[in-house]
């Protein structure tokens, strides 16, 4: 069988199953199962498949039929350009995160040289090397609890070649920052905001494989809102940003956090309307 036979294959088993974008899902998931750069693909794709890439092709289908999200079968997922290292142990990048990178980066390149940024609750790391990537000369501290995220976002720095400008370190959000952090200019963060009641009606793709701990909120979702903003507004610098990603529904509230610890309050809407990133300015501590 040629590599286009078992793509055409896929592609019509995954549309069968109900899988959106069938085209790309065939093509990764057969470029991981034969090996194959996606150049290779394109160029070698008439050649015939060893029996073995065949295989390897039925088992990552089954597992992807069973509901696992393509990028923990890949391994990776792009953000914002960059091409990051997944794992089970991390949320997958979204689309709609990048609208909270964007704003950080564009409110971040306004900032006196070096920016210190720090992000927490950071997974991957996308939203840190995203917005340390993009803003020139800056400091990255890239923040998690789970030590197996963290191993992923350190490999997702060397990725990145930001060796030299970002650190990852274990924290705890919820707790009061390690002092030997300092002070920040820049306070990104996507925090577990699903309430604990919703996570049994989320999708089996994200409810069966994504991390519980980088989606449950607490009762109303907002548990880290509040705590972040209350321990965390001391490593902000007079006048520092923090930006947070906010479920759907969430901004109000969120905003009034923000309001409550002095902060101003802006909010931005994602691609598909919602509104999306909850932002503002240090005023007082
Ligand atoms: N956006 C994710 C979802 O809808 C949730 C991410 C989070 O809790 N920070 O599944």
């Amino acid at each position: 069988m040629t590599y286009q036979e078992l793509y055409h294959g896929l592609c019509t088993r995954l549309h069968r199953a109900g899988i959106e974008n069938e085209t790309l899902e065939a093509r990764e998931l057969l470029c991981k199962a034969a090996r194959l750069s996606r150049e290779q693909f394109f160029r070698d794709r008439m050649g015939e498949a060893p029996a073995a890439a065949g295989e390897a092709v039925e088992e990552l289908l089954q597992r992807r039929l069973s509901g696992e999200p393509l990028a923990y079968l890949t391994g990776e997922w792009e953000f914002y350009g960059l091409t990051l290292r997944v794992s089970p142990s991390v949320l997958i990048p979204r689309i709609d995160t990048e609208v909270l990178a964007d704003l950080a980066i564009t409110e971040g390149r306004k900032l006196p040289k070096p920016a210190r940024i720090l992000d927490l609750c950071t997974g991957s790391g996308c939203i840190g090397l995203s917005v340390t990537a993009h803003v020139p000369g800056s400091e990255g501290i890239l923040c998690d609890l789970s030590p197996d995220a963290l191993a992923v976002a350190e490999e997702n720095v060397r990725r990145c070649g930001l060796e030299d400008r970002v650190r990852c370190i274990r924290a705890d959000a919820r707790q009061r920052p390690p002092e030997e952090l300092g002070q920040f200019d820049l306070l990104t963060c996507n925090p577990p905001y699903i309430p604990a009641g919703d996570i049994a009606g989320l999708d089996l793709t994200v409810r069966g494989f994504e991390p519980h701990m980088a989606l449950d909120g607490g009762a109303d979702g907002l548990d880290f809102y509040r705590e972040i903003t209350a321990q965390w507004k001391n490593v902000l610098k007079p006048g520092g940003l923090l930006f947070y990603e906010v479920g759907i529904g969430q901004a109000e509230d969120v905003g009034a956090i923000l309001a409550e610890n002095g902060f101003s309050v802006h909010t931005c809407r994602d691609t598909q309307d919602i509104a999306r990133v909850v932002w503002g300015r240090k005023l007082q501590d």
